[in-house]
């Protein structure tokens, strides 16, 4: 109805929120309980008042029994609930689930079949309330209470506890309890009794003492006795509340009888008070229409009141909400060049923090270093020379290298022989050294990978960007394999001919200066060819000459590894990846950023739920603005 219509606005918009974070807030009693938190409105009064009459002058509906004598026996709690526009409007009774009332009057009478199928036909009251909903683009959300009027005596078949019986039902329903916001209370009087003898003013004085959630409804004005008038009462002169005092006509038995609809019974009280020689200044201020936007301005700022702490409770859920959101990444694009883009961007990310491991910054890439510091070395050392320039062994190659004529002079053949043989232990710790630094890089990738912050949602991507820079670091390793075979190769292939040139006359006439002394032969001494001193001192001059080269391979090799590896990892680890990228399709890029499922969801239910906050914020913002 018109005068609704504001409040209207307003418990929708909260009604949305509410049902936007009811259905995703699970267990999130904060929001669901601002359902409950809309205040409920009851009726108050003797009986006979018209108390049933104002609540459907309120709802704008007839459809609750009305008549002379006790005709509300059980408490209705009418719950008004909004419908999209255009709908049909409807009622559902708690005790008849699924059945849809479109026929008020229809209503009517099984709010009548119901009372008396727990009364019986008599005239007992029974605390248990009816529940009826009405479903109606009319209507504001909002719960209304209807009670059975208060009585000063027990009638013909009923028990004298009644009048007790009837005041405490109806206290349970008006009284302050404990989390329950305050009902608003319409205290219904009769203009043509004395208001003093007013049951509702009697009660609400009681429960609401300040007076600030009740309302004086003064009814029944046409039926006064000529010559008075309420003014008293209407003017706050007999009975002061915080709220002014309505005055009403609502329709007699004699219309109802008639069946006088809503709108004329309105038109009619509007007459009533414009003609009226006693209400006519006050006219605007009186009537149930306006009573109706007096309810309606004051439930507004009961609503309105609660509104910064549902705000606050909101824009928390939403910080936490955002703060997840970022900690498990935005959505992906959908289109093949925002996704290559996404992924570039991630492969860049990996390969800074790839860099930094080997730059420092963070550990890993010192390793490198140890292996050429400490590995390296220690593997050369551990060449088997003294086994392979023993004298035995020496004098083995020597003479297979002479065949059926030794040598004259020196053991040309032998030299090489013995050189080349030591010369190839070096292979060994030359490849072991490209493996150690494989495997360091292998790990500052597996490591590296781990600490992309970026890359976590992407596992297929992970596994990717893994083997792509492993194949990479294999086709290094095979490289500087090569490299270093080729280093031990080449000093096989051209000996320096220098340390021999010096040797034979050094040998002879000073001694061996790089060999060890205690083999030195005195000076001038004969050299008997077949002798173990000559043999041990070949020996010597080979190891001189492994030492030199040792000491070079030693420089060198870790000169050829980090060319090959370490340089070329920092530099194309993922190049080769880089050129096959590019010529991805759609589908395989859209498969390469395949999320992790679970997290998917997540954000998925985050983003929902985000978005239904934000909705909710929207829509309170707006009923903030409103006015
Ligand atoms: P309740 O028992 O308090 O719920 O009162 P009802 O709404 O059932 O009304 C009791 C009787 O008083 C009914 O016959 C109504 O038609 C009549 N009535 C209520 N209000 C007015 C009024 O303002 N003027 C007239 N003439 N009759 C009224
Ligand atoms: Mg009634």
């Amino acid at each position: 109805m018109a005068t609704m219509e504001s409040l209207i606005g307003l418990v929708n918009r909260i009604q949305r929120a509410c049902t936007a974070l009811g259905d995703y807030g699970g267990g999130d009693q904060a929001f669901s309980s601002l359902w409950d938190a809309l205040p409920s409105v009851a009726v108050v009064g003797g009986q006979s008042s018209g108390k049933s009459s104002v609540l459907e002058s309120i709802v704008g509906r007839d459809f609750l029994p009305r008549g002379s004598g006790i005709v509300t026996r059980r408490p209705l709690v009418l719950q008004l609930q909004k419908t999209e526009d255009g709908q049909q409007e409807y009622a559902e009774f708690g005790h008849l689930p699924r059945r849809r009332f479109a026929d008020f009057s229809l209503v009517r009478k099984e709010i009548q079949d119901e009372t008396d199928r727990i009364t019986g036909k008599t005239k007992q009251i029974s605390p248990v309330p009816i529940h009826l909903s009405i479903y109606s683009p009319n209507v504001v959300n909002l719960t209304l209470i209807d009670l059975p009027g208060l009585t000063k005596v027990a009638v013909e078949g009923q028990p004298e506890s009644i009048v007790q019986d009837i005041e405490n039902m109806v206290r349970t329903y008006v009284e302050v309890q404990g989390w329950k916001p305050n009902c608003i209370i319409l205290a219904i009087s009769p203009a043509n009794q004395d208001i003093a003898t007013s049951d509702a003013i009697k009660l609400a004085r009681e429960v609401d003492p300040s007076g600030e959630r009740t309302f004086g409804v003064l009814t029944k004005l046409d039926l006064m006795d000529k010559g008075t008038n309420a003014l008293d009462v209407l003017e706050g002169r007999s009975y002061r509340l915080q709220h002014p005092w309505v005055g009403i006509v609502n329709r007699s038995q004699a219309e109802i009888n008639k069946n006088v609809d809503m709108i004329a019974a309105r038109r009619k009280e509007r007459e009533y008070f414009a003609t009226s020689p006693d209400y006519g200044h006050l006219a605007s201020k009186m009537g149930s229409e306006y009573l109706a936007k007096l309810l309606s301005r004051h439930l507004e700022s009961v609503i309105k009141a609660r509104i910064p702490s549902i705000t606050s409770l909101i824009n928390k859920s939403i910080d936490e909400l955002e703060s997840e959101m970022d900690h498990l990444g935005r959505p992906i694009a959908v289109d093949a060049g925002a996704q290559l883009y996404t992924i570039l961007e991630l492969c860049r990310a990996f390969d800074k923090i790839f860099k930094e491991h080997l730059d420092g910054g963070r550990p890993g890439g010192d390793r490198i270093y140890g292996v050429f510091d400490n590995q390296l070395p220690a593997a050369l050392r551990k060449l088997p020379f003294d086994r392979h320039l023993s004298v035995q062994n020496v004098r083995k190659i020597v003479s297979e290298a002479d065949g059926y004529q030794p040598h004259l002079i020196a053991p040309e053949q032998g030299y090489r022989r013995l050189i080349e043989g030591s010369l190839n232990y070096f292979r060994g710790p030359a490849e072991a050294s490209v493996d150690a630094v494989h495997f360091v890089l292998k790990e500052l990738v597996r490591k590296s990978i781990a600490e992309c912050q970026e890359l976590k949602r992407f596992p297929t991507l992970q596994s990717t960007i893994a083997g792509a820079a492993n194949e990479s670091l294999e086709r290094f390793r095979e490289e500087s394999k090569k490299t270093v075979v080729r280093l031990v190769d080449m000093e096989s292939s051209y000996l320096t001919v220098d340390f021999f040139r010096r040797l034979p006359q050094e040998v002879e006439k000073t001694g061996n200066p790089g060999g060890n002394p205690r083999e030195t032969p005195p000076a001038g001494a004969n050299i008997d060819r077949y002798a173990e001193g000559h043999f041990r001192r070949i020996g010597s001059n080979v190891s001189s000459y492994v030492t030199m080269i040792s000491e070079t391979l030693r420089n060198s090799i870790p000169k050829a590894v980090v060319y090959c590896q370490v340089k070329e990892a920092k530099q194309n680890l993922l190049n080769y990846f880089y050129t096959q990228i590019g010529k991805r399709e759609g589908k395989q890029l859209a498969d390469l950023l395949d999320e992790d499922p679970a997290l998917m969801e997540r954000r998925l239910q985050c983003a929902k739920r985000l978005e239904l906050y934000k909705k909710a914020r929207d829509e309170i913002d707006s009923v903030s603005w409103a006015r």
